[in-house]
Parts: structure tokens; C-alpha cells; sequence
């Protein structure tokens, strides 16, 4: 299936490894130029020429915190330079916590906001001016599972993924008559590099394995029995990116519309 989605220009924070990175390749191979954004600036170039070399696509890496106001503005510029519009922006930066909420300071809180509400909030902010320009594109915001179903030791990761989805739900709303799709996936388990790694400290020296552990992990969280991978997922988000996501003129849709 032709995606229709050559020529397009797509920014993917936290595109540097896991699921952002198997994003990046999948609009890549589709033809999409890609910026990937991510604080460790050379993995992100290293990346970003790896991308370029294997689809024969215009590749980008770009250092910036995404928690940081300055380097979200930073980073959209450098956007703004090399690209000639903006068709997609995945909000995709993020990472898991581990507290109580009677013994988390402001400070946490206000990291993991940053992070997962403020970024998305500033990156839309930023590039819908340039999605207008091409008169229409497409955000997605990666959120979780945790948004719908919290874990027991992350209260904040759980509850600013909760807070990024009724953010994308407000910006959908908002942008719907630009032509602007916005849509949320909340993911659930997704073999990462950095799980292996978990996996890895968490069975040093108790005789399991990390594979071990990993597979239990899978078989007390998922009804699936198994970790998805970042590959199989990242054509999902692909799909979503396409004009064939969206009812075309002349198409029935489901409520006949
Ligand atoms: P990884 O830890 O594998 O990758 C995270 C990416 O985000 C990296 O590129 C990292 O690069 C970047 N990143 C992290 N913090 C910042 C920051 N402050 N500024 C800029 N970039 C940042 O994560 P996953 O691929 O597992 O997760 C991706 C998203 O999916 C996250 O939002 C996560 O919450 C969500 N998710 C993941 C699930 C899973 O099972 N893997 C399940 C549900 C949701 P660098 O360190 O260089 O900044």
C-alpha cells in the first residue's frame, strides 16, 4: 500500500532509540525527511546519517531537552531552517518515574510536565504555523497505557500522560477546521533497549536471566503474553500519519458523513 507520504517532512522528539527512533525509519522508508530531537546530540546525529544512508531521505539530529522552553525553540528554528514546512510532528519524548506522591517534591512534578505536557504544548505551538503554510499535517502524541491504567510506583509518569491526552484531545478540537489530524497512542509494552537494560540490573546476580524476566514481566501485564516491538508499532503510527488515515473526499465514513 502506497502511504502518500513521500516528500513529507516529519520532527520526532525522542527519535534517537525505541520507539521514536523505529518511527523515524518507518517514515523514512516511506520517503518522509525526518528531524529527530533528543538531549544526546551525537546519538542523534549518528541516527539521523544512519536514516539518511539506508532510505535515501534528508535526516536530521537535533540536541535539545524538550523539557526546556529555550531548546524547544531552539530546536523548531533549526527546523524552520532546514525544512520547507512541517507535515508531521510526533510528540514522543519521555520517560518512566519511580515515587510516592506523599514524598515527591514540586520539582518532580514540574519535570515530568515539562516533559510530557509543556513539550508537546511548545512543539505544537511552534510548527502548526508551518503545517498551516502546507495547509494541513498531522500530530501524534505518544502517551501510554498508564494514562488509562496506572502502575503502581510512577503516580506522575501516570498522571502527565493522563494530562498529554486530554491535551491532544483540546489541540484535535482546535485544529480540526486546519486540516490538522491530532491523535494520542497509548502503548503498552514495548521491548526497548532500555527494558533490556532494566532487565539486565534487575537479575544481576539472582540466577535469572533478563530474557527471564522480561517474559514474565509480559505475562503479568499483557494479556498478549509478550512485549510488542518498537517495529510493529511504529507502522501503526506510520499509517496514521497517511492521508489514507483520513476519509477522502467523496468516501463514506463510518457514520456515513
Ligand atoms: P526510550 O527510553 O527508549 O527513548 C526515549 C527517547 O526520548 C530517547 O530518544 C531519549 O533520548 C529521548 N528523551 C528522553 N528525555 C528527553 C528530554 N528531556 N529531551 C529530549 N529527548 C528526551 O523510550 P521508549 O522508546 O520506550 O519510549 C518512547 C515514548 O513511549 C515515551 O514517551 C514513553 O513514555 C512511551 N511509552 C513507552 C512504552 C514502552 O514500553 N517502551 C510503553 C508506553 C509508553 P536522550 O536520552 O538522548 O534524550
Amino acid at each position: 500500500m502506497d502511504l502518500e507520504l513521500r516528500g513529507k517532512r516529519a520532527v520526532i522528539t525522542g527519535g534517537s532509540v525505541g520507539i521514536g527512533l523505529a518511527v523515524a525509519h518507518a517514515l523514512a522508508a516511506e520517503g518522509v525527511d525526518v528531524a529527530i530531537v533528543a538531549r544526546d546530540g551525537a546519538r542523534a546525529e549518528r541516527e539521523a546519517s544512519e536514516i539518511a544512508a539506508s532510505h535515501r531521505v534528508k535526516a536530521l539530529g537535533i540536541a535539545a531537552d524538550v523539557s526546556k522552553a529555550g531548546d524547544v525553540e531552539r530546536s523548531c528554528a533549526r527546523v524552520a531552517a532546514a525544512f520547507d514546512g512541517v507535515d508531521i510532528l510526533i510528540n514522543n519524548a519521555g520517560t518512566g518515574s519511580s515515587e510516592k506522591i506523599m514524598e515527591a517534591g514540586d520539582d518532580r512534578w514540574q519535570y515530568y510536565w515539562d516533559l510530557h505536557v509543556m513539550a508537546a504544548v511548545r512543539f505544537s505551538r511552534a510548527l502548526v504555523p508551518l503545517m498551516r503554510k502546507r495547509r494541513g499535517g498531522v500530530i501524534l502524541n505518544t502517551a501510554s497505557i498508564c494514562a488509562k491504567q496506572p502502575l503502581g510506583y510512577e503516580p506522575i509518569y501516570n498522571t502527565t500522560k493522563a494530562a498529554l491526552v486530554m491535551f491532544s484531545k483540546c489541540l484535535a478540537n482546535e485544529l480540526v477546521k486546519d486540516g490538522i489530524r491530532v491523535n494520542t497512542i497509548n502503548p503498552g509494552l514495548v521491548l526497548t533497549p532500555d527494558w533490556r537494560k532494566t532487565a539486565g540490573i534487575l537479575t544481576a546476580g539472582t540466577g535469572k536471566t533478563p530474557e527471564q524476566y522480561l517474559d514474565d514481566v509480559a505475562k503479568e501485564n499483557a494479556p498478549i503474553g509478550r512485549f510488542a516491538t518498537p517495529e510493529e508499532l511504529a507502522h501503526f503510527y506510520a499509517f496514521l500519519c497517511s492521508p489514507r488515515a483520513s476519509p477522502r473526499k467523496g468516501e463514506s465514513t463510518w457514520n456515513g458523513n
